[in-house]
């Protein structure tokens, strides 16, 4: 037995826990006008996982004797639970083809390496006996990186890195602390914070994701405004590659040529497996503080989130819905009762009075961390940017409930597929030139695809991740669907929002990687000559493509 936690086989997140409805009284009739989806009606459980019909391993005796000296036999495995679960991330076409038991090809046989020495092996001998190999983190991903090819007619290899969880060392002096690849989020800030220590890496699937995973798809957490992305964050690498281990040492800086540090970042697995990361790490800050403002629109909101990319406030947060978005995080609120219910009342009497049209008002969360002089300077001047674009501070009561809901939002697509409704995630980033531009156009673009799929739709957008050059947009789009083939209605409208990012300035993705839900746009992203440099790199490292094939090319 291998002791690793996963997620659900079928869904996000931990068996037994799910998304509910009852507590909020706002979302029924909200979801009902949004996309005509009656959500008391009775849900639709998926599959059940003894209906699924799962097809054999094709992994050899040979092969197997192979991988089971190096790891035991006790972490090989081939159990169809096993099987499954290393199959498919969580993208929304990953939910919807499990529940519709839509399983071509898995992998035939799951390995769990101890240590970087056992992968290296494991990396050897499939490449000798021409098997295919995927490494698996968390299993989050929502940009197709981990599925076999459906016609993958050699043996399927799944190396899942979870006994790979360890914090090796920290650099005290120079903040720079070793970490094992395949550990969780909340096991690095464990380890790191028991040390006073921090990475400041939070993406919204922070609890199930792994440190090896945030680098191979080129992730972001929201606090990327302080710690910077994961490209960033990333100082130095230990990668098993066929036949040898490609060692990147953690240097503040260096001008060694094109970055063989950067190649790997996104490589997702194409080019080895990464076991070993060195991270900036950072001490825990002596005060945190998630603060709410309203902008009375989304122009307004945009313009401020510019104006402080470019000024003296360095935040750690910066996010602003627009005024969709806003109305469904009101919609999501839980029954709020005596003061707390008069004071929100209250203040949208007070944001009438101002003449504020209550619909277009947009919410925002700004984050500051440091020393308490540090934040008290950072909170005046992010308010006089506020104010001067017509804004207003609400206060930490928004901030402290966006920081509890963020982990337990990820739920809400199962509880939706389970009701008849389809909805995911599209972002982008690019130039504040831009932005708007993309905005306009992908909202455009979302839209007319319902019309096309004669759907209601529905669509909204949040800013967060800011530079000095630009910002992330990450629009959420849902829809009810009755067709027999709702991943046919889902394509037009993903890739519609998709082409729109491209064609107005974006990039295909901002931090959910290429896999081979974002493939189709590479070319279009980074140019010809760019998909040919990506391609000789991955051809001098995996000639006979044994290194989870199909994905980014
Ligand atoms: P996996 O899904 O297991 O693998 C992803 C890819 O990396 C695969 O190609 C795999 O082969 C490769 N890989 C994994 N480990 C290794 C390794 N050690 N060596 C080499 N290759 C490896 N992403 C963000 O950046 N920010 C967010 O806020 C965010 N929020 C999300 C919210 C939800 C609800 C969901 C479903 C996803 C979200 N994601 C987010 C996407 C996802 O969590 C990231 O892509 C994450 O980095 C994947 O890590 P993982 O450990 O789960 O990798």
């Amino acid at each position: 037995m291998t002791s690793v936690k996963h997620m659900k086989w079928w869904g996000w997140g931990v068996e037994g826990v799910s998304f509910h409805h009852e507590d909020k009284p706002n979302l029924a009739p909200f979801v009902l006008k949004a996309v005509d989806l009656d959500l008391h009606q009775p849900p639709k459980p998926p599959l059940a996982f003894d209906d699924l019909s799962i097809p054999d391993s094709r992994a050899d005796e040979d092969l197997l004797s192979q991988l089971s000296e190096v790891v035991g036999a006790e972490h090989t495995h081939t159990d169809p639970m096993e099987r499954i679960i290393h199959t498919y991330g969580k993208s929304l076409r990953d939910l919807v083809r499990l529940r519709n038991g839509d399983i071509p090809r898995i992998p035939d046989v799951v390995v769990y390496p101890l240590d970087e020495d056992e992968v290296q092996a494991i990396v050897n001998r499939v490449v000798a006996a021409d098997a295919v190999l995927i490494p698996f983190g968390g299993g989050s991903n929502i940009s197709g990186s981990l599925e076999p090819r459906p016609a993958e007619s050699r043996v399927v290899v799944s190396v899942d890195l979870g006994r790979l969880n360890r914090l090796i060392e920290i650099d005290e002096e120079s903040g720079l602390a070793r970490i094992q690849a395949g550990t969780l989020g909340p096991d690095i800030e464990e380890q790191l914070g028991s040390r006073g220590w921090t990475l400041g890496h939070f993406p919204d699937s922070f609890t199930h994701s792994t440190l090896g995973g945030w680098v191979a798809t080129r992730s972001s957490g929201m606090q990327s405004d302080k710690y910077g992305d994961i490209a960033d964050i990333v100082k130095g690498l230990r990668v098993a590659m066929p036949g040898e281990t490609l060692v990147i040492r953690p240097l503040p800086s260096t001008s060694t040529g094109p970055s063989v540090r950067e190649m790997i970042l996104g490589s997702e697995g194409r080019l080895g497996v990464i076991t070993e990361v060195t991270v900036q790490v950072h001490r825990i800050p002596e005060q945190r503080l998630v603060l709410g403002y309203f902008f009375p629109n989304w122009e307004a909101g945009l313009k401020a989130m510019h104006e402080i990319s470019v000024s003296d406030a360095t935040p750690s947060i910066t996010r602003v819905s627009d005024a969709r978005e806003t109305a469904f995080s009101f919609a999501t609120r839980k029954k709020s009762k005596g003061l707390s219910s008069l004071v929100s009342k209250g203040l949208m009497k007070v944001l009438e009075r101002k003449g504020w049209d209550l619909e277009q008002v947009c919410l925002s969360f700004i984050g500051f961390e440091g020393g308490k002089s540090h934040v008290s300077r950072q909170k005046s001047l992010v308010k006089e940017i506020v104010t001067r674009n017509g804004g207003i501070v609400v206060g930490k009561g928004p901030g402290q409930l966006y920081d509890q809901k963020k982990f337990d939002t990820p739920y809400i697509r199962d509880f939706l597929l389970d009701r008849g409704a389809m909805a995911d995630v599209s972002e982008t980033a690019a130039p504040w030139s831009k932005l708007q531009q993309v905005y306009d156009n992908a909202v455009t673009a979302a839209n007319k695809a319902y019309d096309k799929i004669g759907v209601k739709g529905w669509v909204m957008c949040h800013l967060s991740h800011s530079y000095h050059s630009g910002a992330c947009l990450y629009f959420t789009f849902a829809f009810r669907h009755e067709g027999i083939d709702p991943l046919a209605d889902y394509d037009v409208v993903k890739s519609a929002i998709q082409q729109a990012f491209v064609d107005n300035g974006g990039t295909l993705s901002h931090h959910h990687a290429v896999g081979t839900e974002h493939a189709a746009w590479l070319e279009q992203d980074i140019s010809a000559p760019g998909v040919h440099l990506i391609k000789g790199v991955l051809n001098a490292i995996d000639p006979g493509q044994n290194l989870n094939p199909g994905k980014i090319l």
